[in-house]
């Protein structure tokens, strides 16, 4: 991973390419104040700033033309960003000649969006910006590629302990291109979002009277925060529960809670009382899942549920319903393997 970067401050080159940073102006900072009141831009790109800290002014500009200087690959986008090309960039697109005595940690970076066809070949696995780049607006790649981790870890490590197979290796590929790929798609979105014309401004401002309404607001964040992710179940679970397939949130679970209980990086099945001939069905997998009985569940929606170590809800029983033995039996097989045989019982 790379580490934090407090002072980056990006400058996309619209389109393809972006430079910018933390700069510093004129030699008593107040250079910087007349980079804040520049126009954000025109035909030729667009200039944001993040305001004043410390005389540092937050720089990303964002220019269309794909030929500009340092658009390009090559040794010299791989060089320093220079006070000169900042200060060029600058000009070609506000026409205002700035000075900038100092910069601080400026990079430049396009907006590529390219995603491996699939994140498994052989042995070979693919994670994080391995697997897909993407513009980094909305500040998803780390977690995207931390989420592309954990669904992974856990596979491999039941593959080396001999339970795991090749269609659950290839599960990960199945659950987890999907959500790179919408990744992809939103950050486009977005990147179409900072064209500098007339029109797209008018859908800027659109866009932004929308996130006033508290639906849409939740609809981005569940997006850009990944914790909308479903990931579908390749068999029946035997109910619907709104959570299945998803990340279950932490909840008690008697004097504990479930994460607390996941902190091993096993597989938990709980069940209340009122689904005990759970712990009978799940018996043969034993051996590989965390099976706990419970008097009080923080969800009271659910009666027993199996969550995978990913923490992703495999199956469920609720408070309504009776428990689908024979849905939780596939469950079981699908991520942690056959049951172990009979003749194990007596070794
Ligand atoms: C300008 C910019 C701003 C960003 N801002 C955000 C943000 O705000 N929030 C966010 O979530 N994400 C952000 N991202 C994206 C985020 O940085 C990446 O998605 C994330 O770092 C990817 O992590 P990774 O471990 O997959 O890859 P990397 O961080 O690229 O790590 C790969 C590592 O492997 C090393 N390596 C490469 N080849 C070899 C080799 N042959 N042998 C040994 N080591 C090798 C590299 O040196 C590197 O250390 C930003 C990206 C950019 C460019």
């Amino acid at each position: 991973m790379r580490g934090s970067e407090p002072f980056l401050h990006v400058a996309e080159h619209a389109r393809d390419h972006t430079v910018g940073g933390h700069c510093r102006g004129g030699r008593t900072g107040n250079r910087g104040a007349e980079l804040c009141q520049l126009a954000n831009g025109d035909e030729h790109g667009s200039l944001q700033h993040g305001g004043l800290h410390d005389g540092w002014v937050r720089v990303r500009l964002n220019e269309r033309d794909v030929n500009t200087p340092g658009a390009r690959g090559g040794d010299r986008e791989r060089s320093a960003v220079t006070v000169q090309e900042l200060r060029d960039a600058i000009q070609r697109v506000t026409g205002v000649d700035v000075a900038i005595t100092e910069i601080q940690e400026a990079r430049r970076f396009r907006d590529n969006s390219r995603q491996a066809a699939t994140y498994r070949k052989g042995q070979v696995l693919l994670a994080g910006d391995a697997a897909h780049v993407h513009s980094p607006l909305g500040g998803q790649g780390l977690n995207l590629g931390i989420m592309d981790a954990v669904n992974l870890g856990w596979k491999l490590a039941a593959v080396l302990r001999g339970f795991g197979h090749d269609q659950l290796l290839d599960s990960y590929t199945r659950e987890r291109h999907p959500v790179g790929a919408a990744v992809l798609n939103n950050t486009r979105a977005q990147a179409a979002l900072l064209a500098p014309t007339p029109q797209v401004k008018a859908l800027r401002e659109i866009m932004s009277d929308l996130m006033d309404i508290p639906d849409v607001k939740e609809y981005f964040g569940r997006m850009l925060s990944g914790v909308g992710v479903r990931y579908p179940m390749p068999y029946d679970a035997g109910t619907d529960h709104d959570l299945l397939g998803g990340h279950v949130p932490d909840f008690v679970v008697d004097d504990t809670t479930l994460y607390a209980i996941m902190s091993d990086g096993r597989p938990v099945l709980l069940h209340t009382p009122r689904a005990g001939e759970i712990r009978e069905a799940a018996e043969s997998w034993r051996d590989r899942v965390h099976i706990v009985p419970a008097l009080v569940l923080g969800r009271p929606d659910l009666s027993a549920a199996l969550i995978r170590p990913d923490g992703v809800l495999a199956w469920a029983a609720t408070s309504f319903t009776s428990p689908n033995i024979t849905c939780l039996k596939t469950a079981l097989h699908t991520w942690f393997g056959p049951p172990r045989p009979a003749a194990d019982d007596d070794a």
